[in-house]
């Protein structure tokens, strides 16, 4: 495995590559890696040629008073998983490679970053939508891969690349999972054991969320109080940030829930926001 800084050295080999005929793959991380990351790298690494994994905590995608300093880090642990899962290039610029002082170009979805985090986090999809468009033109892939557990950004990925026409085909990633059910992320570091053993009850309301709707109810304002009911009652001091039920491509707020619906979910535990989501098939 090769270690790159320099988005214009990762770039004059990506063309390369390119025009060599090789199947580029990328996955972009924020690093710290778990079993998340790692199965978005294994299900690239089938896919493509060359297997290119950036690791960069982007700034412009945190907003001020959020934990971009706090951000947890570990280049040689990830530099030894990357490596194990296959990966040909670790991209890891450091953020003046990244953004020029004067940086002043920004790529924007403003109807899929409407809701949801683009809603408590107004700067947070400006920031996304513009790196990720920096990776794409460093990286050149071919194929890109994310994760559903972020699915508000892998609808407005999918969304940037179709309006933009970025020939690159973004494939989701299902959520991976510790045995409880609690979303692996590389925030769930900041939960003590107590909060981490509560946790889990996001899912289960979120699954809790589906048997009613399996049940006939259909009414989004009555789901979404169950749902705070519940988590009010079973993450002790938790404070939700949203529950919503959205359209899971556009990301626009449902008024009923029969046709297919995202319950979608932000919740501030201790030192963590953690988000979780569940596909409704009605
Ligand atoms: P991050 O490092 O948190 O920016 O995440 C990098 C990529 O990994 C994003 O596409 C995330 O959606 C994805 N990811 C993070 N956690 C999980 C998870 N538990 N399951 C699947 N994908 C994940």
């Amino acid at each position: 495995m090769e270690t790159i800084n320099n988005p214009q050295e990762l770039q004059n080999l990506c063309l390369m590559l390119r025009s060599d005929g090789k199947k580029i793959g990328l996955v972009p991380t924020m690093g710290y890696f778990h079993e998340g990351h790692l199965s978005l790298m294994d299900a690239a690494r089938k896919q493509c040629d060359v297997l290119i994994v950036s690791l960069f905590v982007n700034p412009t995608q945190f907003g001020e008073n959020e934990d971009l300093d706090a951000y947890p880090h570990d280049l040689e642990r990830d530099s030894r998983l990357a490596e194990e899962h296959g990966v040909d290039i670790l991209f890891t610029p450091a953020r003046d490679d990244m953004y020029f002082e004067d940086h002043c170009t920004w790529v924007e979805v403003p109807d899929l970053a409407a809701n949801l985090c683009g809603k408590s986090r107004p700067v947070h999809f400006r920031g996304v939508a513009t790196v990720v468009t920096k990776l794409f033109m460093t990286a050149q892939p071919h194929i890109a891969v994310f994760g559903q557990k972020d699915w508000q950004q892998l609808a407005l990925i999918k969304r940037m690349v179709r309006d933009l026409n970025i020939p690159v085909n973004v494939q989701g990633h299902e959520i991976v999972r510790e045995e409880s059910g609690l979303a692996m992320s590389s925030r769930n570091v900041y939960l003590t054991a107590e909060e981490k053993s509560v946790a889990p009850n996001l899912q289960k309301g979120l699954k809790k969320m589906r048997d009613q709707v399996a049940g006939g109810e259909t009414d989004p304002a009555k789901l979404k109080a169950d749902l705070a009911d519940f988590y009010a009652e079973s993450i002790p001091g938790c404070s939700v940030d949203y529950i919503e039920i959205v359209d899971p491509e556009n990301i626009n707020i449902l008024k009923k829930v029969d046709e297919s619906a995202l319950c979608a979910v932000a919740v501030q535990v201790g030192k963590a926001r953690l988000i979780d989501n569940l596909l409704i098939k009605v």
